[in-house]
């Protein structure tokens, strides 16, 4: 992977993870007038689907997870302790590196 790729890779996750995590945090606590539930894009390759915020991404590319990735990214979430870790960060951003494209 070249350099520039691995930026632009990182630049995505990052703005993936402050999309995300802030509503995960809130999930399930009161939201006066928020009562939907919040969803994100799906980080697959050109995947449009809008997933609920206690999931990574669709159905469909979670599936293309291999499963001890799937373990991993569980694991370090650890009911949201786990939130932010180097360990949860890197076992998202594998996960969705699975599902997209290598060049
Ligand atoms: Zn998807």
């Amino acid at each position: 992977m070249s350099d520039a790729r691995g930026r632009a890779l990182q630049n995505a996750l990052a703005a993936y993870l402050t999309r995300w995590w802030p509503h995960a945090e809130s999930a399930g606590a009161g939201r006066p007038g928020k009562d939907a539930v919040m969803t994100h894009r799906c980080p697959g390759p050109r995947c449009t689907h809008q997933v609920d915020d206690n999931m990574l991404m669709c159905g469909r590319h979670w599936r293309m997870v291999p499963a001890p990735l799937q373990r991993a990214v569980w694991a370090a979430w650890r009911n949201g302790e786990g939130r932010y870790s180097p360990e949860h960060t890197a076992a998202i951003e594998a996960a969705i590196r699975s599902v997209n494209p290598r060049d």
